[in-house]
């Protein structure tokens, strides 16, 4: 019997299988970090994806499985993550909360940090092998839902690693022991710190009808972030509405993911996540079943779908 999808263990399963952390920091740091931090943590989260042989779906093809990513950054002191918490709960971390719980031998004020977040978009390939689909998930999807996860927590926690070598200690917020799963009054099950919120505040995009983050690479993609004790300038966010890329509302037309979902978990009300939790335990079942692999992935919401990849309005 399957055991049923837990986040944590997966990401916790996924760093151990990982091999961040036996690269020369030079070797992906194009520029120094004195010079421009900015341009340096780009280079060093761009250039990982393009040349670590990690960023694989493992099939016969050795396909990649992330295009070159975005990457945005947010000030610790942003009052954007104060309001995160106001709107989820009081168990979602601050970067300053998250910062202090891993490294309480830091002194550090909230300005002094910097939330560094990406967006790995999927290949064509891989948004294609789903998009002809109506039900049952695709088996590109899935490996990229798993070795691509899998790389994801390896770039994590090389980019940790490489600034905190370089002097500004760092740590990977989805990977403390404070990251669990809670219970948020208005939105159901929440996570105490979310990646896809990391990012819009790095000005990296807004949110969809499902939930799902519209990027200028559009919404089929996986997110992941670094707190950092270094100054970098602020990512400009070019919105004032957490949902002004989604035509849904800034049109009332649209509505295309809710057509895709094969468990109608998303409705003009929002995103159900309880049903779309139970979908994603189905498609567990299926990729057992029809391609042998233990890993699951939906992702019909982020496929067929006018943002699937690219700012629709
Ligand atoms: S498919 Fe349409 S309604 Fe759904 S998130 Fe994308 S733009 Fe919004
Ligand atoms: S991930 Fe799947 S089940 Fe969840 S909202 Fe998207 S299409 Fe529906």
């Amino acid at each position: 019997m399957k055991t049923k999808l837990d986040r944590r263990q997966f990401l916790k399963a996924s760093a151990l299988a990982g091999v961040a952390g036996n690269m020369s920091l030079n070797l992906f740091a194009s520029t120094r970090p004195e010079q421009d931090p900015a341009a340096w943590i780009r280079s060093l989260v761009v250039e990982r994806v393009a040349n670590s042989p990690s960023n694989s779906i493992r099939n016969a093809e050795n396909e990649k499985a992330w295009d070159e990513p975005l990457v945005g950054f947010a000030r610790g002191d942003d009052p954007i993550f104060e309001s995160f918490k106001e709107h989820v709960g009081p168990f979602h971390l601050t970067p300053l909360e998250v910062f202090n719980k891993e490294v309480p031998d830091v002194a550090v004020t909230p300005g002094e940090l910097t939330v560094i977040s990406w967006v790995l978009p999927h290949t064509e390939a891989i948004k294609a092998d789903l998009r002809r689909r109506k039900n049952e998930p695709s088996q590109k999807w899935i490996r990229a839902r798993m070795y691509g996860e899998e790389f994801n927590e390896e770039l994590r926690r090389f980019v940790a690693k490489t600034l905190t070598e370089a002097g500004h200690p760092a740590v990977v917020p989805v990977l403390t022991k404070s990251y669990k799963m809670e219970q948020s009054q208005r939105y159901g099950i929440a996570s105490t710190w979310s990646e896809r919120h990391a990012a819009y505040a790095g000005g990296l995009g807004t949110f969809g009808l499902c939930d799902g983050l519209i990027t200028a690479k559009g919404k089929a993609h996986r997110c992941g972030s670094v707190v950092a004790r270094i100054a970098v300038p602020a990512t400009p966010r070019p919105y004032q509405d957490h949902h002004a890329y989604c035509l849904f509302y800034a049109t009332g037309g649209c509505g295309m993911c809710m057509n895709r979902c094969p468990a109608g978990a998303v409705t003009k009300e929002g995103h159900d996540k309880a049903a779309c939790l139970k979908q994603c335990n189905a498609t567990a079942e299926y990729a057992a079943k029809h391609y042998g692999l233990d890993g699951y992935g939906c992702g019909f919401c982020q496929t067929g779908v006018p943002c699937e990849s690219r700012i629709p309005v």
